[in-house]
């Protein structure tokens, strides 16, 4: 016999075979034993929640014979014959693809005669907002005169679309999603009843990827089947449904929560390695983060829910704090938004990684380089840092002194302490000082203005992918030549740099925008420019003469007097300060 997928073998066949449907099918039956069955019914709701196999069953069990308790016995000819299809009274229209008026008129027509096998002439319309207008008009017109003996079933997925003069003659039913727990215990009753072994995990894993509807979920089952190696395992679970493992989450959250940055972005890497679509990857992430959030508040609805729980979830849930489960949560479903309207979504989750990793730790803190620098020139931004990191520690010991109290245990190793990874931090950028010198010699305040007049024009003028780029960025200063562009992540920065058309695009763009002035940028990250501006003001003050070579090297025009390069570093220096304080 030829193969047959699940859900067609397994539909359901009686009221109280309808999975997570109970209200809805109880109603059923009791108009069907009280004889107060309505001339029109329409059944709404997701696709796969039971919507035509309980309409089929309706038809079977309002002509069946024997039928007991409002069900169809499903064993003699009537019930045999509306199962197969065959039954001439009961006739199934899917709109989808029948949506022309003279369909409907013929229904109309036909409605007119009498059943002649049946005591009811039934017609289930699937997808009814398919109908044209017209259709709707002819249906209406039927719904209208309703006859003693005919029934119309109506299904669809998207009520909004129907006419409310429709739904007002019709008795409404809402399917709802089919919960986890309802799919789980229906596919493991299959699973049992077809003898196919089966590792409960990947069960969850598969109802839940369903999204409530049952025949997805048969379907995504039956391809596991035929993936698997004679037992439904999670890996064949996972790489049906392009699910991420537990174990894959769970690292990447540790390494944010413990400010790897360039750990996440590893993990990041990986995951899109095998092939997770970004979207997907986000929705497992906000289900991840969700489901620590619970686990912390109600330990046991989630244990139910998802089946067996890891240690490391166990042990993350412990220790990421609510309001930080939050804020991921939240910048989570932000890059959700944002991602849907791209062609480019990794680089928004590179952001979010970067965001994640960075949370609560300030920026200067990601720049120890920079931050040693600034100590010795004796800035603010070093007393900044020291003092958020203090803070990190202090948090950290409260935390450890907690759980001593609440285990009498010491905390268990974890993989980096937050001090640790704070001195790993990411790989920085190579940032051409020169270049960025030349550029803060030769700024001035009109050129900026200029170039920022323009700015949201050249974005429009993108293509999508730079643009998506560039929505990160800012310029902050410009000279005659060139300008410095600032990328708010220095994994952006990194991109456009990589992006080997980006400069000539940009610098082509202006021209067009403006006349006689396209610059050239240099783009560097946003976090370096407190250092860059504080480096290049004290060499200025301190150094005229060495700011001058750096215009030499360059081969461009400078003040070769000393004298004159004071002159003009210290207008600069006043020019910087406006800058700044934008
Ligand atoms: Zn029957």
């Amino acid at each position: 016999m030829a193969y047959q997928a699940l859900y067609r073998v397994w539909r359901s066949q009686r009221f109280d075979d309808v999975v997570g449907q109970k209200a809805i099918t109880q109603t059923l039956k009791n108009a069907i034993i009280q004889h107060k069955t309505s001339h029109a019914y329409l059944f709404t709701g997701p696709r796969g929640t039971g919507k035509t196999s309980a309409a089929k069953i309706f038809a079977k069990a309002i002509n069946c014979p024997n039928s007991v308790d409002g069900e169809p016995c499903n064993h003699c000819e009537m019930c045999l014959s509306i199962t197969e299809g065959r039954q001439e009274d009961v006739i199934e229209i899917d709109a989808a693809s029948n949506n022309g008026v003279e369909e409907i008129r013929f229904i109309r027509d036909r409605a007119n005669y009498a059943p002649i096998q049946a005591k009811y002439k039934v017609y289930i319309v699937d997808e009814v907002h398919m109908l044209s207008t017209g259709a709707f008009n002819a249906l209406l017109k039927t719904l209208e005169e309703p006859k003693e003996n005919v029934i119309f079933i109506l299904a669809t997925t998207e009520p909004h679309k129907i006419p409310l003069t429709i739904i007002s003659r019709t008795q409404r039913f809402d399917f709802k999603r089919i919960g986890v727990q309802d799919i789980v215990e229906h596919l493991e009753h299959i699973l049992k009843e077809i003898d196919v072994a089966f590792e409960e995990e990947a069960i969850f894993v598969i109802a839940r990827a369903a999204e409530g509807g049952m025949r997805d979920a048969l379907s995504i089952l039956d391809q596991a089947i035929s993936f698997s190696d004679g037992t439904v395992t999670l890996a064949d679970a996972m790489a049906v449904t392009g699910s991420l493992t537990y174990e894959m989450m769970d690292q990447y959250l540790s390494q944010a929560f413990h400010h790897e940055v360039e750990g996440a972005l590893e993990s990041l890497t990986a995951i899109l390695a095998e092939g997770k679509e970004a979207r997907r990857f986000l929705e497992d992430m906000l289900l991840y983060c969700r489901d620590l959030l619970m686990y912390q508040q109600a330990p046991k609805i989630i244990e139910e829910k998802s089946g067996q729980l890891t240690d490391s979830f166990k042990n993350l849930s412990e220790e990421i704090p609510a309001e930080v489960l939050y804020e991921y949560i939240r910048l989570l479903n932000e890059t959700q938004s944002e991602v849907r309207f791209t062609n480019s979504p990794n680089i928004y989750l590179e952001v979010v990684t970067v965001k994640l990793a960075t949370l609560k730790s300030a920026s200067p803190v990601a720049q120890p380089a920079l931050v040693a620098e600034s100590q010795a020139s004796g800035e603010m931004h070093a007393s900044t840092a020291e003092i958020s990191q203090l803070q990190q520690q202090i948090s950290q010991l409260q935390q450890e002194l907690q759980q001593l109290k609440d285990t009498g245990q010491p905390v268990s190793a974890k993989p980096a302490t937050n001090g640790k990874a704070e001195n790993r931090k990411t790989a920085t950028m190579r940032i051409p000082k020169e270049q960025v010198f030349q550029i803060l010699q030769e700024a001035t305040r009109d050129n900026l203005n200029q170039l920022r007049q323009v700015w949201g024009d050249l974005l429009d003028m993108l293509p999508v992918q730079q643009k998506a780029l560039m929505r990160h960025s800012e310029p902050i200063a410009a000279g005659p030549n060139k300008f410095l562009l600032a990328f708010e992540y220095e994994i952006i920065c990194q991109r456009a740099t990589d992006d080997v058309n980006l400069k000539a695009t940009l610098q082509n763009n202006l021209s067009r925008l403006m006349t006689d002035y396209a610059p050239e940028p240099l783009f560097i990250p946003k976090e370096a420019w407190p250092e860059l501006r504080q480096a290049f003001v004290t060499i200025a003050q301190e150094q005229p003469q060495q700011i001058a070579e750096i215009g030499n090297e360059d081969q461009v025009a400078m003040p070769q007097n000393s004298e004159e390069s004071v002159e003009e570093a210290q207008k600069l220096f006043g020019s910087l300060v406006t800058v700044v304080d934008d």
